[in-house]
């Protein structure tokens, strides 16, 4: 295997027993307390847990070692929780990977706990190359169309990524989730899309997005 660069993704899929993990969608997130568990910016209520994801060879978080996605369902969508700076989403960056601690409020919504594992690398920009080519551009787009770590973000309405408020650059795309592996209650065929900021030292790096499916 060459090396990793910015345009390399990882498959998102189910693990198997005794299988590497890097993640998990759903369940009671570890190692979150009460006090940081975030509440909705918009409505005040608890967010539900989303998925935690672990730094590894698959995803770098800089100095993170696991990041945590939640987001709003209590009022149905009446607080936008698709804009990444509204505040009724939260990506939550920590230090260290506590799978021990369990604690936060109950939610309105606990997702079924799915633990992940990540297939080997995959060039997009070969992929796509590739694709074009072959006058096949779009086909190879729509393979990407997949839950996945890293690589570029396939966006279904236009391009969402959002700006970093402190350093002004486009942030880093470190996860895409779809709603097919669990069926999150973001419209179905919709795409979630997860964001880290390269210029912010800060845990409010994170930024959440996405679009709805059709
Ligand atoms: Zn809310």
């Amino acid at each position: 295997m060459g090396a990793l660069t910015a345009y390399h993704s990882f498959r998102l899929r189910p693990a198997q027993a005794d299988e590497a993990i890097v993640g998990w969608y759903g369940g009671h997130p570890r190692g979150i307390r009460a006090h940081v568990w975030p509440r909705c910016r918009v409505c005040g209520n608890p967010m539900c847990h989303m998925a935690q994801l672990n730094a590894g060879p698959a995803l770098n978080l800089g100095p993170w070692q696991r990041l945590t996605i939640f987001i709003c369902h209590a009022t149905g969508g009446r607080c936008e929780d698709w804009e990444p700076f509204k505040g009724a989403n939260k990506v939550l960056l920590q230090a260290t990977a506590d799978d021990d601690l369990f604690d936060g409020p109950p939610t309105v919504r606990v997702y079924r706990r799915l633990l992940l594992a990540a297939d080997p690398p995959t060039d997009e920009r070969e992929l796509i190359l590739a694709g074009r080519r072959a006058n096949r551009e779009k086909e190879a787009i729509n393979q990407l169309r997949i839950d996945k770590l890293g690589g570029g973000p396939v966006w279904l309405y236009g391009d969402g990524t959002p700006q970093s408020p402190t350093g002004r650059v486009p942030m880093r795309l470190v996860a895409q989730i779809t709603t097919n592996i669990v069926t999150f209650d973001i419209t179905p065929r919709g795409l979630a899309y997860v964001f880290i900021d390269p210029s912010d030292p800060t845990v409010d790096v994170g930024a959440l997005v996405w679009q709805s499916g059709s």
